[in-house]
């Protein structure tokens, strides 16, 4: 081989299952403004400390070298993305430094209305708004937080904006399975999809018992008492882990993410990157992959990097077969979702 041939394109990221993986989810940070239920624990948390917290720029070469090996689609969250400083400048960071990537966000909606210009300009394809009830009370009791108000806000000036908005509900009985009219008088006003997320078991100290569990189909079977629904093709190639359905007379669309009850594994074309640099390849699977000491030791070049990352990929695990192998009542991952990225 000539001696200053170029160096080998780096391959395309999939895994030993055959599964391309093509989307990364960014955790910007693990510090939230809000206590959901489904989400962390009661009391004080506990924060990766912030020299161990990717900086802005550590976290942009990351996603350099996994976007030359496939990945086209990041989503930032967190925690809440717009609680860590600058998340603007991160944002500005990734669309200069990858101008076709299609960037989305999953956010609280607490702290984001006076982004939306930015977001707006800055491309951003969609938020994923994360709202689990549209009664205030409801609200206060599942965050911890009275700030519905804030929520809706945002909610209608990314709609001004013309930014397309998924809301999602973490489905919980005896929380937010009595709200069904007001789910769906929210698809039939707003052109938003509306998807209900199975609760899954993630860490110890949630709300998380099998009694809280409000299926998928049940609640489908609820809204269509109300409303006639028509399966609709995923939008992404690839699937996408909701079941989406339009809504007869609504402006907006009605989705089921039964990652309990119907895997999705087999389309699962993502990973996850925490806030303090660590690879996890599967949501239920706790095993990590720390990246931040390669990151940040000068000898370890991108090509490194991504030998790392493809080895890493190689051995992502089909997620319900840990599921499965849980005992029933247990959580099925050690980690809330607070600290992994949701
Ligand atoms: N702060 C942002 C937000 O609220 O959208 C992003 C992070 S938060 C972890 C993202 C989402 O993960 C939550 O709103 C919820 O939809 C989902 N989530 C968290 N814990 C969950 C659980 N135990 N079961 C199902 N979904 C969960």
């Amino acid at each position: 081989m000539a001696q200053n041939a170029a160096p080998a394109a780096p391959s395309l990221l999939c895994d030993g299952h055959g599964r391309a993986v093509r989307y990364v989810r960014l955790s910007v940070t693990d510090r939230c403004n809000l206590q959901c239920l489904y989400c962390c624990n009661e009391g004080k948390q506990t924060f990766i400390p912030h020299e161990k917290v990717l900086r802005y720029e550590e976290m942009a070469r990351l996603i350099g070298v996994m976007t030359a090996m496939g990945v086209g689609k990041v989503r930032l969250t967190g925690g809440e993305p717009f609680v860590r400083k600058g998340c603007e400048e991160l944002i500005w960071l990734l669309r200069r430094r990858f101008p076709l990537l299609d960037l989305r966000m999953t956010s609280n909606g607490t702290l984001l209305e006076p982004h939306i210009p930015l977001l707006r300009s800055a491309g951003v394809a969609a938020i994923n708004l994360s709202l689990d009830s549209f009664d205030r009370a409801t609200f206060a009791r599942v965050t911890g937080r009275d700030l519905l108000p804030a929520v809706l806000a945002s909610l209608d000036g990314l709609l001004r904006a013309g930014i397309r908005v998924k809301i999602n509900a973490v489905a919980m009985r005896g929380v937010n399975d009595g709200q069904v009219d007001d789910f769906v008088h929210a698809v039939r006003s707003m052109p938003v999809d509306m998807r209900f997320i199975e609760f899954m078991p993630m860490g110890e100290g949630t709300l998380w018992k099998p009694e809280v569990f409000w299926p998928a189909a049940e609640i489908r079977a609820q809204i269509e008492r109300r409303v006639r629904l028509f399966p609709v093709a995923a939008d992404a190639p690839d699937g996408g882990p909701a079941r989406m359905f339009a809504v007869q007379g609504g402006r907006g669309r009605v989705g089921f993410i039964a990652a309990m009850s119907c895997h999705f594994c087999a389309s699962c074309n993502r990973m996850r990157l925490t806030s303090d640099g660590h690879l996890r390849t599967c949501l239920f699977d706790d095993k990590e992959y720390r990246l931040r000491g390669l990151l940040r030791n000068v000898r370890i070049t991108d090509s490194d990097m991504a030998c790392v990352v493809q080895r890493v990929c190689a051995v992502k695990p089909v997620g319900a077969d840990i599921l499965r192998k849980r005992h029933q009542g247990e959580a099925v991952a050690g980690k809330k979702m607070v600290g992994i990225g949701g």
